[in-house]
């Protein structure tokens, strides 16, 4: 589509065609308003990074029923791994499933591949009547009396002018910041991501992960993985390909002077990684910022003529039990979309009609979940449960598991003596016994 200064105005201007750019564009396309969703990549998904597991089934079953016939989805997830690394041992909680709600539809969550899954999403924002202007690069908002009007962008139109403009331009949001709603971000609230997709034979996927049919896996990984550098690793299985990756701290990778490749070579060469990934071919290689403080990283959220929504927003749940953010971009993205609509119909933009936009965020329950989880992200990138319990897992079922004819000691001192060799102290376990519950259990 071509859209001019003189010609064109639109109700919605949605900048970015992530998850969150396109389902805010899907439902506000939906509502009859004239929607005009500019992503810089030349088609949705084109560099865009994740994982990927997708958790956001039953949301989009809501809006596409069946979604998942007609999307390019891999695999439905049934089993999960939370893994343990030291460098020479593994300990796994391994949760598997064959309950309704991950072997049958709309399944729980699935593995996807970004630039099949997102060019897919903004396909049908534009079926439902958005357009969609690729190949260009917002540079700033258009602000009249203190409200903002449009967008510029870097190409002869110059100047874009809607009602609304939300926010979907990721992690770092260049928008939301020209808008005074997001401030620089500190190098501990950002994690950086470098993955890789391996092609592997579809069988030797289905023997090496146990799977059958379409059946999926996801492995998380603490400990040893990252070194000294805070962060994990994650191993997902697609249909013929496997997506790993590592994630580190920015803060702690610039301190520890490592290069996130070379944590990832490592990851890939430890002895319980090699034999998943072995005879696999590298099809691709990517590295993307993720934003993981949570709830302490939030920009304002909505100002005169404004919303920010997705990672934009902060909104990647990263607790160390979970990294969601593509289900809360459409989560955030859609409650952005209802209140534009709202806006629109009653043709008022100010703050103070786009505040509903909190309440929105808040049945859609992003903003309680993040509330919830508040001290997680802290807790998880910490320095001990990075590299000190890890490493004392490890060490105490070394011990335990090895038969070798000496004494059998019970679990209370044998733990104890590997918590004194790896350096923790008993009120460290305390502090953190009490971190936990409250970043966990209440
Ligand atoms: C390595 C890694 C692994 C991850 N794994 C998972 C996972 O397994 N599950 C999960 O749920 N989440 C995962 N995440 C997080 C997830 O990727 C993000 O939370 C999600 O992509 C956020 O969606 P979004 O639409 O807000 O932003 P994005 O997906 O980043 O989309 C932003 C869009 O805006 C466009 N854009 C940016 N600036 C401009 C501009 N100035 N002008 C025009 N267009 C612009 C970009 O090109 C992009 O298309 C992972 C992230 C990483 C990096």
């Amino acid at each position: 589509m071509t859209a001019s200064k003189d010609s064109e105005n639109f109700d919605v201007i949605i900048v970015g065609a992530g998850p969150a750019g396109s389902a805010a564009a899907l439902v506000t396309a939906r509502a009859g308003l004239k929607v005009l969703l500019i992503e810089r990549g030349e088609y949705p998904g084109a560099k865009n990074v994740s994982g990927a597991v997708f958790y956001g089934s039953a949301i989009l079953e809501k809006l596409i029923p069946n979604w998942w016939e007609d999307a390019p989805v891999e695999r439905h997830v049934t089993r999960r791994d939370l893994v343990l690394l030291s460098p020479t041992t593994s300990i796994s909680l391994d949760f598997r499933s064959s309950s309704a709600g991950y072997v049958e539809p709309p399944y729980n969550g699935f593995t996807i591949l970004r630039p099949k899954f997102d060019r897919w999403f903004a396909e049908q924002a534009e079926a439902a009547g958005a357009f969609l202007l690729c190949s260009t690069v917002v540079d700033d908002v258009i602000r009249e009396d203190g409200q903002v009007v449009g967008v510029k962008v870097r190409r002869d139109e110059g100047e874009i002018r809607g009602d609304v403009v939300i926010a979907c331009d990721g992690v770092n949001s260049w928008l939301a910041r020209k808008a005074g709603m997001q401030r620089d971000l500190h190098t501990h609230e950002l994690s950086l991501g470098v993955k890789e997709v391996i092609g592997l034979d579809e069988a030797a996927i289905r023997e090496r992960f146990q799977l059958s049919g379409d059946e999926g896996m996801a492995l998380e990984y603490v400990g040893a993985v990252t070194g000294n550098v805070h962060g994990g690793a994650f191993l997902y299985t697609n249909k013929n390909s496997l997506s790993l990756g590592v994630l580190g701290q920015l803060s702690s990778l610039v301190e520890q002077k490592t290069r996130p490749y070379d944590l990832l070579e490592g990851f890939k060469s430890h002895p319980a990684i090699a034999p998943l990934v072995r005879g696999g071919t590298l099809r691709e290689y990517s590295a993307h910022l993720i934003p993981e403080a949570g709830w302490y990283m939030f920009p304002q959220l909505f100002s005169d003529g404004m919303l920010v929504a997705g990672d934009a927003a902060g909104f990647c749940l990263a607790t160390g039990l979970y990294i969601e953010g593509i289900n809360y971009a459409m989560q955030s993205g859609l409650a952005a979309g209802q209140t534009a609509v709202e806006a629109c119909k009653r043709r008022e933009y100010s703050r103070y009609t786009l505040s509903l936009y909190m309440d929105v965020l808040r049945e859609r329950h992003v903003l309680t979940d993040f509330r919830a989880y508040r001290h997680a992200p802290k807790f998880v990138n910490g320095e001990r449960l990075q590299n000190v319990y890890p490493e004392m897992a490890a060490r105490a079922s070394e011990s335990l598991f090895r038969v070798d004819g000496s004494r059998k000691q019970k679990l209370l001192p044998l733990y104890w003596r590997t918590l004194r060799q790896v350096g923790a102290k008993p009120h460290h376990v305390v502090q953190d016994l009490f971190q936990v519950a409250r970043a966990y259990l209440w």
